[in-house]
């Protein structure tokens, strides 16, 4: 009995700890999440060191896969600055198992320098912010595009945790053909060792879209592309079970599920 007092006790703590931080936090959003605050005249958006213009009469916010806790969303306007805090919490997405072939679990150590001069090319596009070239919602990277997708999905290969899945994972027929999302700059098109042939597009305003697993790519490095301009055809290069397309979006830097900006745009509102 003393036992169960004694949790009750805490669990009466936490809840308090929890009801302080939900007055500080009001609105709950999963990670992987965009937010939309609109507001009259607004001057700039910012969130930790980012900062962009507001669309549409709006700041939008990003909120990475893998962000947890309080995220301060900061908003300047002629009025001032104001800030909302947003609760990010564990969100239940899927587990997924897959067998892939065994050297995209354990890359063999010659294949380890050419994986990190990639992820250092990749991760020097994640810090771009040019203007603006896209509007929302973005156009559908496939003429006809599946409902399922498994953006956050936790995955094991071969039955070795890794990160979690940061796109959307489209099947579709070897050779279908793959569209730009939006206006944009090719800020990369090569052949790479997990996300094999793949076409990232600066598309301004902080937003970066990247088509992965392809058969073959239609544009090169440095390539201006219209959207609906076909960029490339779906295949099964790189770390893959079969052909689909993996596609992925970053904004400001953060991994945000990409079905909330195709087709129609489904973000959590301020009000
Ligand atoms: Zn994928």
């Amino acid at each position: 009995m003393r036992r169960r007092s004694a949790s009750r006790l805490l669990a009466a703590i936490a809840s308090a700890t929890v009801a302080a931080g939900v007055r500080a936090a009001a609105l709950e959003v999963r990670p992987g999440a965009v937010v939309r605050w609109p507001g009259a005249e607004i001057e700039e958006c910012s969130l930790g060191e980012r900062r962009w213009q507001p669309l549409d009469g709006a700041c939008w916010y990003a909120i990475d896969l893998e962000a947890r806790g309080v995220v301060e969303l900061v908003r300047r306007s002629s009025g001032g600055v104001a800030s909302r805090r947003v609760a990010v919490a564990d969100y239940p997405y899927p587990t997924q198992e897959l067998e892939v072939e065994e050297k995209y679990v354990a890359p063999p150590a010659a294949a380890l320098a050419r994986i990190a001069a990639e992820r250092v090319r990749v991760v020097s596009l994640f810090a771009l912010e040019t203007p603006r070239r896209f509007a929302l919602p973005l156009a559908a990277p496939l003429a006809a595009l599946p409902s399922s997708a498994r953006f956050g999905a936790r995955r094991i290969f071969n039955g070795e945790p890794r990160s979690p899945h940061s796109g959307a994972d489209y099947s579709a027929a070897q050779g279908t053909v793959v569209f730009a999302p939006a206006d944009g700059r090719v800020a990369l098109a090569e052949e790479q060792y997990f996300a094999g042939r793949a076409v990232y597009i600066d598309h301004g305003g902080g937003l970066l879209s990247m088509s992965f697993h392809l058969s073959e790519t239609l544009v090169a490095t440095g390539d201006e592309v219209a959207r609906g301009q076909p960029i490339g055809r779906v295949g099964a290069t790189g770390r893959v079970t079969g052909p689909h397309l993996h596609f992925g979006l970053r904004w400001h830097g953060a991994r945000v599920d990409p079905d909330l900006l195709v087709g129609a745009a489904r973000a959590v509102e301020i009000r």
